[in-house]
C-alpha cells in the first residue's frame, strides 16, 4: 500500500492505550494498527502549512517568510506571557488573537522525564499531554486568558523545570511521581492575580498509556531533510514520536510542512 501527503501532527484519543491516527492526502490511517509493520518513508517536498508552496520548512510547520508574518506563529504561542489581547493590544491580528487568548488556559504539571509545568487550552487536555509523552499529567489552575496562565508559568519555573528530556521519554527512563503533592507544593507560588483560579477540588491525575511494543536502548534521530529515505519496523508511538526496532525515533510533529510517501510493507 503506498500513501502520500504532507505531515501534520498526529491526532490522538485518550484510550488504553491512546490510539494515534494520520491524515494524508487521501487516506486516515491509525497508527497503532501499523505496529510490527514495515514503514517505508520517503520525503519529496515541502509544503509550507500556510502558503502550501515548496519552501524549506522554518518552524512549526511553516516557511521563513510565513512563520514571521502569520498569527499562528506569534511569540506569546511559545511564550504565553506575552499575550495581550487582554489588553485589547494587537500583535499580529487581534480578531486571532483574541479567539486564541481569551479562552480558558489550564496550567498543568506533566511527568514524561520529569515534572514540567506547561500552559495549554482548555480545549486541547489532555491532547497536550499525549503530544509530550507524559504518562502522568496534573491541572494546577484554569485562569479565563493566555496571559495569567502564562504568567503563572513563570511564577512556577522558578520550582519546577519546564523542559522535557526527550531522550528519557522515549527509552521509557521515567519515575511515578504523586503530583498531587507537587501542586500543592508549589501553590504558594501561584502569582496573587492567578491564585483565585486554584483547581482545589480538582485533584486527580490523569495516567497516560502508549503503545510501545519496544522501547529504545538508545535514541537516533531521523532527519529528513538530511536522510530523505528510511525503512525501519514500527515498534511503537509515544508523544508525537514513532520508534522503530533499529533505536530510530521520528518526530512527526517536527517534520510538520514535509510532504512524504509512506509505503507499507
Ligand atoms: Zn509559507
Amino acid at each position: 500500500m503506498e500513501y502520500q501527503g504532507v505531515l501534520r501532527k498526529m491526532m490522538t484519543e485518550l484510550g488504553s492505550p491512546v490510539q494515534y491516527y494520520l491524515q494524508l492526502e487521501n487516506d486516515f490511517l491509525n497508527v497503532n494498527q501499523l505496529l510490527n509493520k514495515t514503514l517505508d518513508i520517503s520525503f519529496v517536498k515541502y509544503e509550507c502549512l500556510n502558503c502550501h508552496l515548496d519552501k524549506p520548512i522554518f518552524r512549526q510547520g511553516f516557511c521563513k517568510s510565513c512563520f514571521f508574518e502569520i498569527p499562528q506563529a506569534a511569540d506569546w504561542i511559545m511564550r504565553p506571557e506575552l499575550s495581550t489581547a487582554h489588553l485589547g493590544k494587537e500583535d499580529r491580528d487581534l480578531e486571532y488573537e483574541k479567539k486564541a487568548q481569551l479562552q480558558p488556559h489550564i496550567v498543568y504539571l506533566a511527568n514524561s522525564s520529569n515534572v514540567k509545568v506547561g500552559v495549554t487550552r482548555k480545549s486541547q487536555i489532555p491532547t497536550r499531554w499525549i503530544d509530550q509523552g507524559a504518562h502522568e499529567a496534573i491541572e494546577i489552575v484554569e485562569v479565563p486568558n493566555r496571559y495569567l496562565a502564562g504568567i503563572t508559568e513563570i511564577a512556577l519555573k522558578e520550582y519546577v523545570s519546564d523542559k522535557t528530556n526527550w531522550r528519557k521519554m522515549l527509552t521509557n527512563d521515567i519515575t511515578d511521581v504523586d503530583l498531587l503533592k507537587e501542586k500543592e507544593k508549589l501553590a504558594v507560588y501561584i502569582p496573587e492575580e492567578a491564585k483565585p483560579y486554584y483547581l482545589e477540588n480538582h485533584s486527580k491525575e490523569t495516567n497516560i498509556e502508549f503503545p510501545v511494543l519496544q522501547y529504545p536502548t538508545k535514541v537516533k534521530s531521523l532527519n529528513l531533510s538530511k536522510t530523505p529515505n528510511f525503512s525501519g519496523v514500527l515498534k511503537g508511538i509515544k508523544g508525537q514520536y514513532v520508534i522503530f526496532e533499529d533505536n530510530t525515533v521520528f518526530n512527526i510533529r517536527s517534520s510538520e510542512g514535509y510532504y512524504i510517501r509512506l509505503n507499507l510493507g
